[in-house]
């Protein structure tokens, strides 16, 4: 009987609050629309940036998922759920990322964008997908496609079809950030085979605590390896710690890179048992705060580029 009070009591708060967050935003996206802006939301900071890039002064942008957490799960506020039915656009990655505890189907539903032709917009539009290995789970799609930087260029590709779709009479001007900003993207990406072209080939292994790097070892001639595949968990299980740390001592790897937006408990229990260094940090599914190293998606891919080279070159 005392639960279900309380959880009355606090049903009812919520809503008071999520009517009072509707009201709020009233004025305000009253005077954003006022400037003309394009209202914007992305699921995570990395589509964020890019649709930032292509978007410019034009768009205004949200991102739901915020800085450093794990897009995967989440849980949308009920700012976040303003947000999105106030929104002219939505930009989603898709290739099951978003679809951990169903959060984002759940969050377009609520916000009346799950019609045919709600201004959705899938990212990774054209990548060919790449599928789990794990034993049943090798139907579900792997999302991490954003890894390689050619994928970078079709998540570019897709933002500027989507805001063209919603604002054409500025289709010229994302046309021309869309193009400016690609060839940077394809400039990173000769980079990123140059440098890694300086480690032995046999010596070009990368072991991360998620296996995020599909896609960017197929593109920059990899192998990967990981604790669990996926990030549904965020804890090694004894046994995926035990079939990592033989990997690891089989192929005498000696260094290890830890992901920024993943508990380091794991891969620093398999460092101290096979005595292989972290060698440091890379970007998976997350930004940089704002202002850091790896605050934007050619930064973060600069950064993994230049970590791994060096971990890897020692
Ligand atoms: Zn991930």
């Amino acid at each position: 009987m005392k639960k279900k009070g309380f959880l009355l009591i606090a049903a009812s708060i919520f809503s008071v609050l999520l009517l009072s967050a509707c009201s709020d935003e009233k004025s305000s996206s009253t005077s954003a629309s006022e400037d003309g802006k394009v209202q914007v939301v992305t699921t995570y900071s990395i589509v964020y940036d890019i649709v930032k890039n292509v978007g410019g002064d034009l768009v205004e942008v949200h991102s739901l998922a915020p800085v450093g957490s794990n897009p995967h799960e989440y849980d949308p506020l009920p700012e976040d759920v303003q947000k999105t039915t106030d929104a002219d656009a939505v930009f989603y990655n898709g290739l099951n990322l978003e679809a951990g505890n169903s959060w984002f189907n759940k969050l377009m539903e609520t916000a009346g964008k799950d019609g045919e032709d709600a201004p959705v917009f899938l990212m990774s539009k054209g990548v060919e997908a790449k599928h789990l290995t794990t034993k049943g789970k090798e139907d579900e799609e792997d999302p991490h496609a954003w890894l390689d930087i050619r994928n970078g260029i079709k998540y570019a590709e897709n933002a500027r079809d989507g805001l063209i779709k919603v604002d054409p009479d500025n289709k010229n001007v994302y046309e021309k950030n869309a193009e400016e900003y690609i060839a940077e993207l394809q400039k990173l990406h000769d980079e990123a085979i140059e440098q890694f072209n300086e480690i032995p080939e046999n010596e070009r292994v990368l072991v991360t605590s998620e296996g995020a790097f599909k896609y960017f070892s197929e593109a920059y001639g990899f192998q990967a390896e990981y604790i669990w595949e996926i990030n549904q968990e965020n804890q090694g299980t004894p046994e995926q710690i035990t079939r990592i740390v033989d990997i690891i001592n089989e192929k005498g790897i000696t260094g290890l890179f830890l992901e920024t937006s993943i508990d380091p408990r794991s891969m620093n229990s398999v460092s101290d048992e096979t005595n292989v260094p972290i060698m440091g940090k890379v970007f998976t599914d997350s930004l940089a705060k704002p202002g850091e190293d790896g605050d934007t998606y050619i930064s973060m891919m600069e950064w993994n580029i230049k970590t791994i080279k060096e971990g890897l070159t020692q």
